[in-house]
């Protein structure tokens, strides 16, 4: 038997396997359209009966390959990339979901996905109920309806740093028939593999680990290929019943343990078009490159940077799932033991004012509407990305009007504090 080979070396090697006298480094491929011989083999491509590639819109050799070692990352069976994180969200809730269904979410999640889930999909007949996910599993449970498609969580939740129990998840969607989405935009599969705990679709805005130098904007979906669609039939029949767009097909029957990843490509991608462009592609595999180390160092830093917040006195509170005592510590024993992320939460003694002007004197760390890139950076999410949460969805959402989003970098862990105790003493 092959011997699986380690998040590392993936990180490295996977995805681009290049013949004899082919590059070495993953080529751009720069094109929107491919060419062939005939038009009847053309015409085979169109009716799926061959794979093969035509329109970058569905499919490139580049953004192939960088799915391919995201998909080997996390585990999974096939992955698609998508113009941003918020359309990986989107295209991964409306593969499942047509108006008249239904979505269980947790309510510690990005701004953006509640945005998304609460206002814009509403509009299409799509509603979410959001639920505490630290509450029991049968308090969860309680909001599944008939209609509903989807649970969903974040494995980190930003800003809230709370940490997701997926196993009591999973257990909660599979048992009313319905699969798990998790984000793990946050962890990273350097830290946690959501697909080992029952995770079904794993998603990424790529936008930040990933890529890591915060300079390409961009998604992913991973297909773990383990649920059972045609069990659950009657609640997923854009999966099981034929597609009249390609002559009836059926996705469960032609594409087996991909069904869900191919539909997303094939069908919603076809549609929509929020395709990543191959370039874009190319910059988050040199992410992907350093991404273990990366992770490595921003949450040795971070560690630090809380120890260091948790112990002064100007500081009201830290959330650090990394702390000892942190609500979310045991949690993150168990889902992140290598370590969770950079990014801290926390509050000042005096609240917001005292926030906003601690901010305005941090020299090091940036203000940037951001996280979790190589650059130490800040964010008040009151005033900037969670703006349009009213007080009550704010902390439902986990984000105190006093909240500062701290994202730890890779610099030096002393130049990070030293900068944040001169601001706290300005
Ligand atoms: C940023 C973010 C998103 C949205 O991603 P974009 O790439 O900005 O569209 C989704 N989920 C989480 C957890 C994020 O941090």
């Amino acid at each position: 038997m092959e011997k699986k080979q380690s998040r590392e070396t993936l990180c490295v090697q996977a995805g681009w396997n290049p013949k004899t006298g082919e590059p070495r480094v993953l080529p751009i491929y720069q094109s929107t359209t491919f060419k062939y011989d005939t038009s009847e083999q053309m015409g085979r491509l169109f009716d799926l009966e061959e794979s093969g590639y035509f329109y970058t819109r569905l499919q490139n050799p580049t953004n192939d390959a960088v799915a391919d070692k995201i998909a080997q990352l996390e585990g999974g069976v096939g992955a698609m990339l998508t113009s941003s994180g918020q359309a990986a969200s989107f295209f991964s809730f409306f593969n499942l979901c047509s108006a008249g269904d239904h979505i269980v979410s947790s309510s510690t999640i990005y701004g953006g996905t509640f945005n998304l889930l609460a206002v814009t999909m509403k509009k299409m007949g799509i509603d979410c109920t959001f639920v505490d996910q630290d509450a029991p599993a049968e308090e969860i449970a309680a909001a599944i309806q008939p209609n509903t498609k989807v649970l969903f969580g974040e494995t980190i939740g930003n800003p809230s740093i709370s940490v997701l129990d997926i196993e009591k998840f999973a257990k909660i969607a599979h048992s009313n028939g319905i699969p798990l989405i998790v984000d793990n935009t946050f962890a990273t599969p350097i830290n946690c593999r959501p697909i080992e705990w029952g995770a079904d679709i794993v998603i990424h805005s790529t936008t930040k680990y990933i890529d890591g130098h915060a300079s390409t904007v961009g998604g992913v979906i991973v297909d773990s290929g383990k649920f059972d669609w045609d069990a659950h039939a009657d609640k997923f029949p854009g999966l099981t019943e034929p597609d009249p767009s390609y002559h009836g097909l059926t996705y469960s029957k032609a594409f087996g343990e991909k069904a869900f990843i191919t539909k997303a490509t094939v069908q919603l991608m076809r549609d929509l078009g929020a395709i990543q462009s191959p370039q874009n592609a190319f910059i988050i595999n040199l992410g992907l490159e350093s991404l273990h180390l990366r992770m490595e160092r921003h949450c040795s830093n971070a560690q630090k940077v809380a120890e260091y917040l948790a112990k002064n006195e100007k500081v009201a509170w830290v959330h650090y799932c990394g702390l000892k005592g942190d609500k979310y510590y045991d949690l993150a024993q168990k889902y992140l033991p290598n370590g969770s992320c950079g990014v801290i939460s926390f509050g000042l003694k005096g609240g917001r004012e005292v926030a906003i002007r601690f901010m305005d004197n941090l020299q090091l760390a940036a203000i940037v509407t951001h996280v979790a890139d190589a650059r130490t950076s800040v964010l008040h999410p009151a005033s900037h990305t969670h703006r349009q949460l009213t007080d009550e969805q704010l902390i439902a959402a986990g984000v105190a009007p006093d909240l500062i989003r701290f994202s730890v970098g890779i610099e030096n862990a002393n130049d990070i504090i030293d900068d944040i105790e001169q601001a706290l003493n300005a």
